[in-house]
């Protein structure tokens, strides 16, 4: 039996996950399963799958976990720390899927155990990419990507040298505003951006669909996960979402990767990986669907794209100030304090305070520094958003 946990089981990603284990009860030993404020979702899945700990972020929620795990022989623990002593507990495959900069911690704690690392979890790349590869490599453990487009850039190198690729594209189907005027973005609203034409995920990154922050931190994961230059990695709209990346070679080759937008695919592929096994998810029918479509992104519609380049281009710790300043500025945003077109502004505002001097962007990549860096980041976009806000 595979030891497996999930952190972020109550998520979107967490539930997909949970959806493919499920099916295979005696494939999989369940170590641990994390989440934060839905107690009910994350003690039912423990009792079902017989985890061995469930873990709540919240210290206050610790009682009611109790209350809800009582008699099923699942142990309950709760706060920041525990989450990481339970991606910490061996386990052979973890998914780490919690959102945002809380991933990094216990993600770095499954890779120091050796576990199989299936990221979900961007932001830990974006803020601490560098780190995040060492200790993989310092284990012995293995990152696989878990985002689809990644998934699909992987799969499409299968068996080819990274000396022979020239370029890879990720693709983007625009989210909400895709087709909107661009003078109507300042006045999206929160409803209005948190649904998505082709995806069914949680809210931030739906939010991050629309705004192309999501395909911004996306070019950042691109550069760690593959190792090439920002030069080689574009972005190209594809409004079905049915090519999700394509690899291009020295000899001109392109590799597209094409499946039906369902995370399942790309949450099996890294749980069977190396094999494939079936996977419960539409099969394709290109005559059915009959055209598919791609343009160029514009990026004063979408400037997150253009500061994910400045961000890869500053290196250091510029990553974990973007994410720290976006992740605060949608919180603004979903707080309903600043407008769609201010997230933007405010992430490009602390990045220019944040870079000069370079001191915090150059400090070395530890998790201490990293979380410094956000917290400063953090508190800048605070000031930023009650300046926006008046
Ligand atoms: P979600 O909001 O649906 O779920 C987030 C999970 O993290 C929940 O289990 C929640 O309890 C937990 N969580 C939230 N805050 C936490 C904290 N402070 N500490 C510990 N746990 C916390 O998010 P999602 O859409 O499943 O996305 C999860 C990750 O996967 C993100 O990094 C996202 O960018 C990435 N991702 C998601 C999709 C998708 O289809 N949903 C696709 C590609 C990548
Ligand atoms: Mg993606």
């Amino acid at each position: 039996m595979r030891r497996v946990s999930i952190l972020g089981a109550t998520g979107s990603i967490g539930q997909n996950t949970i959806d493919l284990i499920a099916r295979a009860p005696n494939a999989y030993d369940v170590v641990a399963l994390t989440g934060a404020g839905n107690i009910e979702q994350l003690a039912k899945d423990a009792r079902r799958l017989k985890a061995d700990v469930a873990v709540t972020a919240h210290d206050h929620l610790l009682e009611d976990l109790r209350t809800a795990l009582e008699g099923s022989g699942v142990e309950a623990a709760a706060g920041t720390p525990a989450i990481a002593e339970a991606a910490a507990r061996p386990a052979d495959w973890v998914m780490s899927a919690i959102v945002g900069a809380a991933g990094l911690a216990p993600g770095l704690a499954a890779l120091q155990q050796g576990s199989t690392l299936a990221l979900a979890n961007k932001e830990s790349l974006v803020c601490a990419g560098q780190l995040m590869l060492s200790t993989a490599k310092t284990h012995s453990a293995r990152l696989l990507p878990v985002d689809s487009e990644h998934s699909a850039v992987f799969q499409a190198l299968v068996g080819e040298d990274m000396a022979a690729v020239e370029r890879i594209i990720i693709t983007a189907s625009g989210g909400a505003f895709r087709d909107w005027p661009i003078e109507d973005l300042a006045n999206a609203t929160l409803d209005q951006a948190s649904s998505h034409p082709n995806w069914d995920m949680g809210q931030r990154i739906t939010i991050d669909s629309a705004s192309m922050f999501n395909k911004a931190m996306e070019l950042i994961e691109t550069r760690e996960f593959f190792g090439v230059e920002p030069k080689q990695i574009e972005v190209l709209v594809h409004p079905e979402s049915m090519i999700h990346a394509m690899v291009g070679f020295r000899d001109g080759a392109l590799m597209a990767h094409v499946g039906p937008p369902d995370m399942r695919h790309a949450i099996g592929y890294a749980l069977h990986w190396p094999t494939r096994c079936d996977l419960p998810v539409a099969r394709l029918d290109l005559a059915e669907i009959g055209q598919l479509s791609f343009r160029a992104p514009c990026e004063t519609r979408w400037p997150a794209l253009r500061l994910a380049r400045e961000v890869m281009q500053a290196g250091g710790l510029a990553g974990a100030v973007f994410n720290a300043a976006k992740e605060t500025a949608l919180d603004g945003f979903i707080a309903g304090q600043i407008g769609f077109n201010d997230m933007a502004a405010i992430v490009e505002d602390v990045l220019t305070q944040m870079s000069a001097p370079r001191g915090h962007i150059d400090a070395t990549m530890s998790l201490d520094n990293v979380a410094k860096v956000d917290h400063l980041a953090r508190q800048e976009a605070t000031r930023a958003i009650h300046k926006r806000a008046g």
